[in-house]
């Protein structure tokens, strides 16, 4: 097998991969949380991830890629003090939370495969496996690193850091968490604000909740990837991903419970993305920059100048490292969106390109290109370099189809090979990119018009008076204002 060198946040450097029970490969990546649409920043960890599949898979990996559905709405970020939104949703209204987290799963995964992301192998859920949680948590509290306070159980972290060492991902030591949040809401039921919960009480209103030695209550929101992770991929597995935001407390929290419930580390490669930033700044919906994926699709936002395909997104977001932050503007996306357009461009070239019986363009090329490329996705997955060697090749394409370069037949299949191979098995880009936008349905619904009206322009001349009523009749029931102009029509569709 190619040797493949990724970066391990854990320790910080490139490694070279090694699997420890090869051809086998495991694979968790955190998954959404299900009580809203997702937005650009969830496209990202997804569009990695299904570019580490696919590459460790064509590589002839057998790779076991676990992605959790989140179905218990713990806050993003504190799992402690969080409401749970899939609940408070559902109260409001009125619908069963799982119905909630069904619908959002629904489009979740209507949004996944517009992206061109391959389904992972399993695709757990929070909530179907509270067992597994609960389990976990009796383990940290018979090591000795939890405590039970009015029904809820917390990680004790301070009595974890004393035999291990807190922070390990990160690079943060308790100390400084603690000075950073103090600042906070009181301690209240916890010793230390550092102490993160494994189990919460539920209060009265709160409808999600399920049967535990402590209380009524839910998990803690750490909890899930741990023990699910462990029950698919087993104590020890290969690779955990997911955005940079997840190093701390998430990863870290996983970190800790691992090892206090194992006695060592469960993961061997950590993997993290970097963040997308609009207009430099952060996402947020209390910055108004808050934009879902459906909507880049449907163009539907005060932000977008236009509709953006599913594949511009995804080519978008490829054209960086996954390491790399990544700056969205309409500009920046209506860029991708024509180079994308250009990359496609050159593959339908293949079909057009006239062999001959000698050429100048040789399988070295072919082979050097392919090599290019390899190096380029195993150094840590550099998919803008491989979209760079492409690139080259495409003005390669455009030599050939102006008869400045020549090529045999052979050469050339060779040639269309190793492009589609880089180009839609790898990186997961589609043809038809901008087909199934509302734009490109507005405008190919508008050629239709203009078809009809250029058939009712006949008519007029034929002095077929009924046909032209017809036509401006039918068209008005629907909504369409036809206007008789000087040189033709006009038209416009009132909604
Ligand atoms: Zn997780």
């Amino acid at each position: 097998m190619r040797p493949l060198v990724v970066y391990n946040t854990r320790t910080r450097q490139k490694e070279a991969f090694r699997p420890l029970n090869a051809p086998h490969v495991g694979m968790y990546v955190c998954g959404p949380t299900v009580y809203g649409d997702a937005h650009l920043g969830h496209a990202r960890p997804a569009i990695t991830f299904d570019i580490v599949f696919r590459y460790l898979t064509h590589l002839g990996y057998k790779v076991r890629y676990v992605r959790n559905i989140t179905d218990v709405g713990h806050l993003e970020h504190d799992a402690d003090e969080g409401e749970d939104k899939i609940a408070k949703k559902a109260r409001l209204e009125q619908l069963e939370p799982m119905e909630v987290a069904q619908y959002y799963t629904n489009r979740f995964h209507d949004a996944m495969h517009a992206l061109g992301c391959l389904p992972p192998s399993i695709e757990p859920h929070a909530t179907g496996h509270i067992i597994e949680q609960e389990q976990l948590v009796k383990e940290i509290l018979e090591a000795g690193f939890a405590y039970e306070s009015n029904g809820s159980v917390y990680f004790d972290v301070e009595a974890y850091n004393k035999k291990h060492r807190y922070g390990v991902l990160s690079g943060r030591n308790l100390d400084d968490i603690i000075n950073n949040s103090r600042e906070l809401a009181g301690v209240g039921e916890k010793k230390n604000q550092a102490d993160f919960a494994l189990w919460k009480k539920a209060q009265p209103e709160h409808i999600m909740r399920w049967p535990s030695p402590w209380s009524d209550g839910f998990p803690g929101w750490h909890c899930e990837c741990t023990a699910m992770g462990r029950k698919y991929l087993g104590s020890h597995f290969d690779i955990h991903g997911g955005g940079m935001d997840l190093v701390f407390p998430h990863h870290e929290c996983e970190i800790a419970q691992a090892v206090a419930s194992q006695g060592d580390e469960m993961v061997h490669y950590w993997i993290h993305n970097n963040m997308i930033t609009i207009n430099g700044q952060k996402m947020g919906k209390s910055l108004g920059n808050f934009i879902t994926l459906p909507q880049f699709f449907s163009g539907d936002h005060e932000k977008l100048t236009q509709a953006y395909a599913p594949m511009v997104i995804r080519f978008f977001i490829l054209q960086a490292h996954y390491r790399s932050t990544v700056d969205f503007s309409n500009e920046a996306l209506q860029a991708a969106e024509k180079g994308l357009e250009r990359l496609m461009d050159a593959f339908k070239a293949f079909d057009r390109i006239k062999t001959s019986n000698e050429g100048t363009v040789g399988m070295e090329f072919v082979e050097g290109l392919k090599e290019k490329c390899y190096d380029a996705m195993s150094d840590d997955f550099n998919t803008p370099i491989v979209i760079s060697h492409l690139f080259d090749a495409s003005r390669t394409l455009n030599l050939l189809l102006d008869g400045k370069e020549t090529i045999t037949a052979e050469v050339l299949a060779a040639f269309k090979e190793a492009f589609s191979l880089f180009t839609f098995d790898i990186l997961g880009l589609q043809q038809g990119a901008s087909e199934g936008t509302s734009a490109a349905r507005e405008e190919a619904y508008g050629e239709v018009v203009n078809m009809l009206l250029e058939q009712r322009m006949k008519a007029k001349q034929n002095k077929d008076w009924a046909t032209s009523d017809l036509i401006r009749d039918r068209l008005a029931a629907l909504g369409f204002e036809v206007k008789d102009t000087k040189d033709g029509y006009s038209w416009k569709l009132n909604k």
